[in-house]
């Protein structure tokens, strides 16, 4: 088995692009893309105009569409040109509809939910050997194309805002775990958010476990709804921020007629790269838009005070 260092995908990247034309040609097109920029509540947000996701950003994940269609992470299905560096349970793939320069997409070898809680150790293991790159997960019901086939995606670090936003934003301590690993609360461009900087993938994923059953818990969904970003920040250490989420898209995203804006937020714009499908959507949009969409989605200051006193309290799912 190859060895999965940024090497390494930096060379299967050159590969696709020689020997790939769709995946080439839509990095083409991605190089000439138009953006705009905003100040969200005193932060920068960038808006992409990129009608190539439209497949993503419009795509039904209702159960029974995709009962009806071809997973399009299962190994059989994928264009023949796709090739992989194979990690673990997980095999990494360029994404041939991309919002970075450098996109992957990291897929399980085998069909199964997209699911977190047990899987937020190869997050940070993966934004470890990939120092680069930051990792990101979208919940089945945050943005997840494929909820039913388990998957990352990787993306040149850098590109969002919200790394930087992370290392400067104002955190307050809520848990720590051994003397290297804190659990804080902070705001990113208006949004409400929990990070976990651990310098041990034990000491982080036992406060990513705290933190997850400490999130309100959905009645017809199968896992709390969350984003979730990682990246490393020196040799052992990472940074994991949930965004905390409580709709799948604005009202404005199903509104006809004028008012419509057909964005639907994920790891990526609400890392502070919003993605705009429709050329009218990209033209028109505004900060004020942005806001309101950020705060619509993400949850309210009295719900992450609710998570903070779940947390605090040991006995939390235990009665
Ligand atoms: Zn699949």
């Amino acid at each position: 088995m190859e060895e999965l260092t940024i090497d390494a995908i930096e060379a299967l990247f050159r590969q696709q692009m020689t020997e790939w034309g769709t995946s080439r040609d839509n990095y083409a097109k991605l190089s000439q893309v138009k953006v705009r920029e905003f100040t969200v509540h005193g932060s920068r947000v960038v808006v992409q105009c990129n009608p190539e996701r439209l497949r993503s950003s419009a795509a039904r994940v209702d159960k029974a569409a995709i009962a009806h269609r071809e997973c399009f992470l299962c190994t059989a299905n994928r264009p023949v040109e796709q090739r992989g560096i194979e990690w673990g349970d997980y095999t990494v793939i360029v994404n041939p509809y991309p919002i970075f320069p450098k996109h992957f997409t990291i897929p399980t070898r085998k069909h199964t939910a997209q699911r977190i809680v047990s899987r937020i150790g190869d997050m940070r293991r993966l934004a470890l050997l990939l120092e680069g790159c930051t990792i990101f997960y979208n919940g089945p019901c945050c943005g997840a194309s494929a909820p039913d086939h388990c998957h990352f995606q990787a993306g040149v670090k850098g590109f969002m805002p919200i790394e930087a936003e992370i290392a400067s934003a104002a955190m307050s301590e809520v848990a720590r775990e051994g003397s290297d690993a804190r659990l804080s609360t902070a705001q990113v461009h208006g949004c409400n958010v929990m990070v976990v900087d651990a310098a041990t993938v034990d000491g982080g994923c036992k406060l990513f476990d705290r933190l997850y059953r400490a999130l309100p818990q959905c009645n017809d969904r199968e896992e709390p709804m969350m984003n979730v970003l990682c990246w490393s920040t020196g040799e052992h250490r990472a940074t994991v921020v949930v965004i905390p989420r409580r709709k799948h898209r604005p009202d404005c995203y199903y509104s006809e007629g004028e008012g419509k804006l057909l964005i639907s937020p994920a790891s990526v714009d609400l890392g502070g790269v919003v993605i705009a499908s429709r050329k009218e959507d990209f033209e028109r949009i505004t900060a004020e838009d942005i806001a309101a969409i950020f705060s619509e989605v993400c949850i309210t200051d009295a719900e992450i005070a609710g998570i903070i006193d779940n947390i605090k309290d040991k006995n939390y799912k235990l009665r």
